[in-house]
């Protein structure tokens, strides 16, 4: 449709008496006096004898009790507006451009949302740990990639449960298991800058979120803020799971800083039934969808 066409369809709809005179014009009644009215299409311009000239965006602002700014967006979704105004401009260059369409893509079935930030708490020796590995196992399976950073587990702890899990034929192409790198290492500064660089998406598991943040005091709401940037960095393009210990104090549910809960899409406690070797999953906290409770089977020999 030309601009023309397109113009004279629009006003049709809206303005009354509306006449076409040629392709440069059209008539109409004047939104502001009732009189009669020409709204040049190339200029997008209306002239009133008794009004003057005034916009084609004032006159629709007018019409349809907007602001100048929603009949602006208006007019540039028919195409009827040449140059935009520079907040326009800038936002729409900002803008998303589609949220219709935005389903939550999952890493596994409602439980662990892609590019999400997830915190796994659980006491100490009830089975985050291998609740992480039992994840990173599946992702592997799916074709994913993990790096499992460790600052928790000895070294023979951790040869013994990759055995277990059988992912020692994984190593170094699709599992990247890092031990001893904290938050302020210059090892684990290099690895943050090619994370953010490359295009190529990871599932990073922090096991725990205190050891990796060793020189930080999360009960401090500073400290946790600067720590958990970090973490939200890497979930703009990666999939970020964060291992915590839980408080000995039964009532709580998390420790230190609310600013480490605050921060992440969903969190669930953990725990591991020894006896019918199974997960217990519950969420605390769910700002993306997922399942509130799961009961995993540990899935191995
Ligand atoms: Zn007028």
């Amino acid at each position: 449709m030309k601009n023309g066409d397109q113009l004279k369809y629009f006003i049709s709809a809206l303005m009354k008496d509306v006449r076409e005179v040629d392709n440069s014009c059209v008539l109409a009644r004047c939104v502001r006096c009732g009189d009669e009215m020409t709204i040049f299409s190339e200029s997008l311009e209306c002239a009133c004898s008794t009004c003057g000239r005034y916009s084609l965006i004032d006159a629709v602002a007018t019409m349809l009790h907007v602001d100048r700014q929603r009949a602006e967006l208006l007019l540039r979704k028919l195409n009827l507006v040449k140059s935009m105004s520079p907040f326009l401009k800038i936002a729409e260059k900002l803008s998303i451009s589609d949220a219709s369409n935005q389903k939550i893509e999952y890493l596994i079935d409602n439980l662990l949302p892609c590019k999400s930030l997830t915190l796994l708490t659980a006491h100490y020796g009830s089975g985050k740990s291998l609740f992480a590995l039992h994840v990173a196992k599946k992702l592997i399976e799916n074709n994913h990639t993990v790096v499992y950073i460790d600052n928790d587990n000895p070294h023979v702890v951790v040869s013994e449960r990759l055995e277990l899990f059988k992912l020692n034929s994984k190593l170094k192409h699709q599992l990247f298991y890092i031990m001893h790198v904290t938050k302020d290492s210059k090892e684990y500064q290099e690895l943050h800058n090619e994370l953010m660089k490359t295009d190529h998406h990871c599932i990073i598991i922090f096991d725990t979120l205190t050891d990796f943040a060793i020189n930080y005091d999360l009960n401090n709401d500073f400290d946790a803020s600067k720590v958990m940037k970090t973490f939200k960095e890497l979930r703009n393009k990666h999939t970020v799971i964060i291992l915590h210990h839980k408080p000995k104090d039964l009532s709580q549910k998390f420790k230190n800083s609310t600013r480490i809960v605050d921060s992440v899409d969903v969190a669930y406690e953990v725990f591991l039934d020894k006896f019918t070797k199974t997960f217990h999953l519950n969420a605390f906290k769910t700002r993306i969808q997922v399942k509130e409770n799961h009961v995993i089977p540990l899935d191995i020999d």
